[in-house]
């Protein structure tokens, strides 16, 4: 007898963009081979838990026959394409998607070992053009570490494009592109007790023009590939090989495996964070519908049956998801005469829509850790709503319950739901304690700083509080408080998270 072993799966799906079909299809795999959930991913794929080892293979296949793929969500290769989740129909989005699809499909890594072992040695639908072993970006020996690509606009940074090894950041004038900065050198994992790993923010680096992305994009994985640290997994990301050599001898290696001197990386407008959530127009007549997943977990209660709703809305309305990199779903290609019907169909099966919500719910991202996560030190799923849930009470007491606030939470420090970036990060410790960072910006474009060790789980919401009495006090016309906490310093937040709560 061999043990039960239980895995997890990962669809990899550039951009979050599904047809209904595909949605319904892995919608499908679900009960029979998961735990009757999907879990949207903070990469915009989607990650089945719960799967037997038996049916590993079925599975994959199942996947697979939903013309996705599990190759490359995982592994030391160019992992799942993010891009900016909104399916507007103008030139800016159209381009971005399409370029996501591009890259997704230059970086994937040719090898007959995934075939022969999950498909029967069949060829996948969108590889069908012969695979070798040896494969020219990856080489025999791949990547020293998984390499995470994202695509943004300045107007649009929902994906947090800097924390991504490589940063695409497409610059537009009007519907023009004019070409893509490449900021190389942004993650977010760090290890306990070692000093040399730290996350990071991506450094602009270079620009390419428009016809020029997939050969930058070859380039610096090539610098990834040749520089990457092969002896130190905890320092095998590419952004140590940033910090540790320069920008300019970066620089310099990128024009080497370019071939000729690139453009130095040009001006940046300042990020913008649109909200997603709700209705919006497409502008093709056509509308979208944020909703709202609590810790992207896609499955049926006794009061909310958000899976049973989604595939009815979704096969009744043909509507074709977005999975976006805050772990929600956007409904899209829903025509206007439908959209009081699909709220009904929402409603009537107990799901709640952005509007019902208060903001920190919608703003509020968690990676799964335990049970399911093998590193996880402290829960964040489970911990998710109820956490919100009192950190929203102790906003509204000080008459800050509108406000919009980054809260992420994480099992431990490898950073799943990017928690150095936001204005509040909670990171797992010990079991029931987590260490409080404070000061990340919305825009995505600031690390946070670390406040607090070790707090007790309970204690969480009434230090958080006692924080925000200090902002609603002292802070200066509409400042967010991530802008509040980096302007009062961290001495000040901290005498006043360890003040004695009042009698
Ligand atoms: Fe697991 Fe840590 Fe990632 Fe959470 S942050 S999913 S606990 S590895």
């Amino acid at each position: 007898l061999s043990k039960e072993y239980q895995l997890m799966v990962r669809a990899k799906i550039p951009g979050g963009r599904l047809t209904a079909a595909q949605y319904l299809a892995l919608d499908a795999l679900a009960d029979p081979y998961a735990d009757g959930s999907l879990r949207i991913t903070t990469r915009q794929g989607i990650q089945f838990h719960g799967i037997v080892k038996g049916d590993l293979k079925a599975t994959v296949r199942g996947i697979n026959d939903a013309l996705l793929t599990t190759l490359g969500a995982c592994g030391d290769v160019v992992r799942n394409v993010v891009t900016h989740p909104a399916p507007i129909a103008d030139a800016v989005h159209r381009r971005l998607e399409a370029d996501a699809k591009a890259v997704s499909a230059r970086f994937g890594w040719k090898s007959r070992a995934y075939h022969e072992i999950w498909l029967d040695g069949e060829p996948l639908p969108l590889d069908q053009d012969g695979a070798e072993e040896e494969d020219a970006v990856y080489g025999r020996t791949y990547l020293p570490r998984k390499f995470k690509i994202g695509l943004a606009t300045p107007a649009d940074n929902s994906i947090d494009v800097l924390t991504n090894d490589l940063a695409v950041i497409a610059l537009f004038d009007g519907d023009q592109l004019q070409g893509y900065n490449l900021a190389l050198g942004g993650g977010l994992g760090q290890t306990h007790n070692r000093a040399d790993t730290f996350p990071r923010l991506a450094t602009p680096i270079a620009f390419v023009g428009p016809d020029d992305l997939i050969r930058g994009i070859e380039a610096v994985i090539a610098v990834h590939r040749e520089h990457g640290n092969r002896n130190d997994r905890k320092r095998a990301r590419l952004k140590y090989v940033v910090e540790d050599k320069g920008a300019t001898w970066v620089k310099a290696e990128l024009d080497r495996f370019f071939g000729a001197p690139l453009e130095d990386a040009r001006p940046t407008p300042a990020f913008q964070v649109p909200d997603h959530m709700g209705w919006h127009p497409q502008g093709d007549g056509r509308w979208y519908l944020g909703l709202p997943v609590s810790s992207g977990r896609i499955k049926d209660t006794e009061t909310v049956r958000l899976r049973t709703a989604l595939r009815e809305v979704i096969a009744q309305f043909a509507i074709d998801p977005v999975l976006t990199p805050e772990q929600d779903i956007l409904l899209s290609n829903i025509a206007d005469d439908d959209r009081s019907r699909v709220e009904a169909v929402l409603r009537a099966h107990g799901v709640a829509l952005a509007e019902d919500l208060p903001p920190l719910a919608l703003t509020t991202l968690a990676c799964p850790a335990l049970p399911t996560c093998g590193l996880a030190l402290a829960e964040a799923e489970r911990v998710r709503d109820p956490f919100v849930a009192a950190i929203h009470d102790e906003l509204a007491s000080r008459g800050l319950g509108a406000e919009r606030l980054s809260l992420r939470i994480t099992g431990c420090p490898n950073g799943c739901a990017r928690p150095s970036t936001a204005e509040i990060g909670l990171v797992g410790r010990t079991p029931g304690h987590y260490a409080i960072y404070v000061g990340g910006a919305v825009e995505g474009t600031r690390l946070n700083d670390k406040l607090l060790e070790r707090v007790p789980q309970d204690a969480v919401p009434p230090t958080l509080g006692r924080l925000f009495g200090l902002w609603a006090a002292e802070r200066q016309g509409r400042e967010g408080f991530g802008d509040f906490a980096l302007r009062v310093g961290l001495d000040r937040l901290k005498a006043a998270a360890e003040a004695a709560p009042a009698a």
